[in-house]
């Protein structure tokens, strides 16, 4: 890469970035857990959402001492509400890698970081620039999205060609004495100014280096993926009532959420799900009858490419309790205790339309 056009580059982005920067609480730290923990958070969730729930985290788990040490129900609660639980189950069992193999302190190294559970190399770019100031490149979306305009390299965002030669100039461009703000910088102008839609060239910093600006179409970068096609699912849910406690089951295996608590369900092939097939999957599995079942106003999820229905019914459940075939445990929880159960978001909207969260 030319030097003068990596000096002036580096540059024009860090002047913007110290002007225009969102005053974010991960940007007042440079504790190395603390930006571990956003990092993990920010991904699949936006800004707004991620700030309280990072607050309560760190307030709970100050250290990685702390978080390696807690009970993961204590984590994946917390997490309630965030969904990709995944995500909190790979943090903590990277805080018990951390404490077991480093002595309770990152690694400084990005190589070594890349080793832990649930950090990857955007991950361990990022704690590595930012938290100890290594000049690791970064790239997530909107790192892709900047590059391949100010570059116009052909492909889509999920393309490994485009993925490889965007890491590459990453690293060519990453600044050596400020590579932490640098990294945020163009996250930060693909957030604000360098959007999918309509972006807004006329206020951005290195207008004059971008090479889709220059050809007037900088929207045609990164191109369109392929469409994925959508997969609708149908499930049947109970919320079945013990005066005003509410049964929940643990799966011995989940499609998703694997480890949470979560509404007894059934998938079925045809929609509208009906009540005839959670009535088999309750007698059979949990010993139980709902009586007097209502019908609840059917709930839509979104998993990646999948569009989950759930159809649900409540009623006074009937019967011995047990917890047999797909469930290893089965409980009611009162309303409070409700309150603190880290909940898959598609059940969660099922209790809200029951009115019990
Ligand atoms: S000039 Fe426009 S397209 Fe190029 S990086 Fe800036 S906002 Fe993006």
């Amino acid at each position: 890469m030319d030097a003068t056009f990596q000096k002036n580059f580096r540059k024009k982005l860090l002047d913007w970035y110290q002007k225009h920067k969102r005053d974010l609480p991960w940007r007042r730290s440079r504790d190395p857990y603390a930006i571990w923990v956003s990092e993990i958070m920010l991904q699949q969730t936006q800004v707004a959402t991620v700030i309280p729930y990072y607050e309560r985290f760190l307030k709970k788990f100050p250290t990685i001492a702390a978080l390696a040490r807690a009970e993961e129900e204590e984590v994946l609660a917390l997490w309630a509400g965030l969904g990709y639980y995944r995500r909190a189950k790979l943090l903590q069992r990277g805080a018990r890698a951390v404490a077991e193999r480093h002595g309770g302190r990152l690694p400084d190294d990005p190589e070594a970081l890349r080793e832990l559970p649930g950090i990857g190399p955007y991950t361990a770019g990022a704690i590595a620039s930012i938290a100890f100031r290594r000049p690791s490149p970064l790239v997530d979306g909107n790192v892709v999205r900047v590059l391949s305009r100010v570059f116009a390299r052909k492909g889509h965002a999920k393309d490994a060609r485009l993925q490889k030669e965007i890491w590459a100039l990453a690293a060519d461009l990453v600044d050596p004495t400020q590579p932490g703000d640098f990294n945020q910088a163009l996250m930060e102008l693909g957030a604000t100014l360098c959007r999918v839609a309509l972006p807004s060239c006329e206020r951005c910093p290195v207008q004059g280096l971008c090479a889709a600006r220059r050809g007037g179409e900088p929207e045609a970068y990164p191109e369109s993926p392929p469409p994925q096609k959508t997969l609708r699912l149908q499930r049947a849910a109970a919320v079945a009532l013990r005066g005003e406690s509410v049964l929940l089951v643990k799966p011995r295996a989940a499609r998703w959420f694997q480890g949470l608590w979560g509404l007894p369900h059934e998938y079925c092939a045809e929609a509208p799900a009906t009540e005839a097939a959670l009535g088999e999957c309750l007698r059979s599995h949990l010993g139980l009858a709902l009586l007097r079942p209502q019908a609840l106003p059917a709930t839509t999820h979104a998993i990646t490419q999948h569009r989950i229905t759930t159809w649900a019914w409540s009623g006074e459940a009937q019967g011995r309790l047990k917890a047999a075939g797909p469930y290893e445990e089965a409980r009611f929880f009162t309303k409070k205790e409700l309150a603190g159960v880290a909940l898959p978001n598609f059940d969660r909207k099922v209790l809200a339309a029951a009115k019990l969260i």
